[in-house]
């Protein structure tokens, strides 16, 4: 038997006996498609929109009366990106993604790209999701070329969301993520214990594509040609044990207020043996979960790796396609593109010993142990297709690393509870006293994103989600510590996007508009404009993206 599926009937031996399978209140999502003229039935839209309905639409999303919901609209044309909003628009040379921007007319809609606007707390809460001209958008025009870069996924048009844009009919939340600004864009990065030589607090950001390459160099293993970077200036080789904890939708100036305060005392502990960034990791765009999940774990961008969105449309087979799903995360490295390689297999491919653990991580591809791997062999088993997660959580209720207030009001933070529970449980199985721990391990917590949407950032439910992931790390450092294991590790804390409040009043949904120029179109995540009908048929293979 395996090393895997030895843990594995280990692991559901001790928690298989709390399978679950009663109506799930969350995190059962559902990605409705926003449309034109165009249905299922006619047609497929076609590689991209003729120029006039490209125009069309960029007419009627930069309109005035859209300003307050829609933020700034891109997309390529002829070998330039272009950005526009109500105010103005400009350009840049896509072979010069760095390169100056040039004002097209009216005022640059990025006209600032500092990775340090809004840092620390008290900057972010001075003006809380800014308007367009007060706003900043880091490395804008790489991110953008990204999400724009993938052969037969990436939309015509993108549509960014200003970030007080709040829409409950579609979704919607108090705390927000998904577009370019550094609000949004922002994930927390920290770095402690072996390999690492750095203290303090740097007023630097990095990217969450350095995440994977950073990892990698602390394990003593180089990503295969990565857009990211390693942090060499703050850790090297010589760890024992990596490990990547990402806390999903944390966001990072509060986390670090947070640490400072003393309210987290698990993350003060990763502190006083490390370094912080200020500025965090900037997320890829659009700044949604499954896309930098992918990122942190492949050191690319969305036009490399392929997963475009939680949810996009591919005119290589036509359809829609839902990655980011309780349903659907065993299944979401399926859409990696060709040459992608994740952390693990680059573990493997340079350390063909070493031993990799994927805890509660849909971009698992190539790690020896794996929750979802666990859930493709369970459901290949049962002989009636894959299941999913929801089948194995343990209750909410007495978990001991939970704000049972929120639990108690928040259907989806008991839901989020249970699944880092089974993580922490998971955790606990690898490191425990009969296991060999392994050499390297990425960790996802999920509750952080559910406390940050309910309430958005800095309200009470955020911060108790905060403390309930700190509590599981806390428990983590307590079993590295007893194991004798913890001056042996290094461990890596970041997350996938940022927090936004939105702002009630802010209201809108720029569907109607496009509706009314009469074009064809799919919305996709709302923001993912795919153009045209043309009865262009599936191709036969998927090319590999540029
Ligand atoms: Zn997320």
């Amino acid at each position: 038997m395996s090393r895997r599926l030895a843990l594995a009937g280990h692991f559901f031996r001790c928690s298989g006996e709390s399978r679950y399978c009663a109506g799930v209140p969350s995190s059962e999502r559902v990605y409705p498609v926003s449309t034109g003229p165009v249905t299922e039935a006619d047609g497929v839209p076609g590689p991209a929109g003729g120029v006039d309905e490209l125009s069309l639409a960029v007419a009627a999303l930069t309109a005035p009366e859209l300003a307050a919901i829609v933020d700034l609209v891109a997309w390529v044309d002829a070998d330039w990106l272009y950005v526009a909003n109500a105010a103005g628009s400009a350009r840049l040379p896509v072979a010069d993604p760095d390169g100056p921007w040039e004002l097209r007319f009216g005022r640059h809609p990025l006209a600032s790209q500092d990775p340090m606007f809004a840092v620390p707390l008290s900057a972010a809460l001075a003006d809380p999701s800014p308007p367009n001209e007060r706003n900043a958008y880091p490395f804008a025009g790489r991110r953008l070329l990204s999400a724009l870069g993938d052969a037969t996924r990436s939309p015509d048009l993108i549509v960014v969301h200003t970030p007080g844009h709040y829409w409950p009919e579609r979704g919607g939340h108090l705390g927000e993520h998904g577009s370019l600004d550094a609000g949004q864009s922002r994930a927390p990065l920290l770095l402690s214990g072996a390999g690492v030589r750095a203290r303090g607090t740097h007023p630097e950001a990095a990217r969450v594509i350095d995440v994977a390459p950073t990892l990698a160099t602390l394990a003593g293993v180089s990503m295969r040609d990565p857009e990211g970077s390693a942090l060499t200036e703050l850790v090297g080789p010589g760890a024992r044990h990596v490990v990547g904890l990402l806390w999903d939708g944390a966001n990072s100036n509060d986390l670090l207020a947070m640490a400072a305060a003393g309210e987290l005392p698990g993350v003060a502990r990763l502190l006083a043996e490390g370094v912080a960034l200020a500025g965090g990791a900037i997320a890829e765009f659009p700044s949604v979960t499954l896309t930098n999940h992918t990122s942190a774990l492949t050191g690319v961008g969305p036009g490399r790796h392929g997963i475009l969105h939680n949810v996009y449309f591919d005119r290589a087979v036509g359809r829609q396609v839902i990655v980011n799903d309780v349903k659907t995360w065993h299944a979401a490295c399926d859409q990696l593109r060709d040459g992608v390689e994740t952390l693990f297999e680059a573990v493997t491919r340079e350390r063909p010993d070493a031993v990799s653990a994927c805890v509660n991580e849909p971009v698992d591809r190539g790690a020896h142990y794996s929750t979802f791997g666990l859930v493709r062999e369970m459901g290949a088993g049962a002989g009636d297709g894959p299941g999913d997660m929801n089948d194995y959580l343990p209750p909410a209720e007495g978990d001991p690393h939970a704000s049972e207030r929120w639990v108690r009001e928040n259907p989806d933070y008991a839901w989020s509870t249970r699944v880092d529970a089974l993580g922490l449980a998971q955790v606990v199985q690898l490191w425990g006293a009969d296991a060999t721990p392994p050499d390297v391990m990425w960790w996802n917590t999920t509750v952080t994103d559910t406390g940050h949407h309910g309430g958005g950032p800095y309200s009470e439910q955020a911060r108790a989600s905060l403390r309930d992931a700190d509590a599981r790390l806390v428990a983590f450092l307590d079993l590295l510590e007893e194991r004798g294991l913890l001056a042996d590790t290094a461990i890596l804390l970041t997350a996938d996007h940022g927090s936004e409040a939105a702002d009630p009043t802010c209201r809108g949904d720029w569907g109607e508009a496009l509706r009314a120029t009469g074009i064809p179109f799919r919305d996709e995540g709302y923001g993912f404009i795919y153009l045209g009908q043309s009865a262009v048929p599936p191709e036969p293979t998927t090319p590999t993206a540029p």
